[in-house]
């Protein structure tokens, strides 16, 4: 289960369509609960490192990754998912998607853009113990209304 606030859940979305059509990405960050949910508190953009091929693969900066893990640090936030776009493709996962991902019982996050809007978004956790075991499971995404757009007690 992936818990996500409106916000940054429309902010994952919308990155995808102003990168389109190339895919973006990026990094979730929040907290990992005892029931094994994840919650995201912030999310962070990342530049495409894949020049070759835009489209149909992503990469995060190593060094962009530990800046990103040391802001999130400071702000009491861990690495729970990641995130990414498939431009005019299915929000399902490629094979170069399970080989590139390493994080194990973290989320991955991938939303469809069809001709440059933003469609489906899908949550797969990585689960295993290892890479000759790895995979993406279907993980559910809740998204959470901000406080002040609740009503009643
Ligand atoms: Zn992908």
């Amino acid at each position: 289960m992936l818990k996500i606030e409106r916000n940054e859940y429309q902010a994952l979305r919308q990155h995808g369509e102003s990168t389109y059509p190339h895919e973006c990405c990026g990094v979730l960050l929040g907290q990992m609960q005892d029931d094994g949910a994840r919650v995201v508190s912030s999310i962070a953009r990342a530049g495409n490192t894949r020049t070759d091929s835009a489209h149909n693969r992503y990469n995060i900066d190593p060094k962009e990754l530990i800046r990103i893990q040391r802001e999130g640090r400071e702000r009491g936030e861990d690495i729970i998912g990641f995130y990414h776009s498939h431009p005019d493709h299915p929000a399902q996962w490629s094979q170069t998607d399970l080989a590139e991902a390493h994080w194990f019982g973290c989320s991955y996050v991938i939303t469809s853009v069809d001709r440059g809007k933003a469609v489906l978004t899908n949550a797969f956790e990585l689960r295993g113990s290892d890479e000759s075991d790895k995979k993406l499971v279907d993980e559910n995404i809740e998204v959470l209304e901000p406080d002040h757009f609740h009503t009643g007690a």
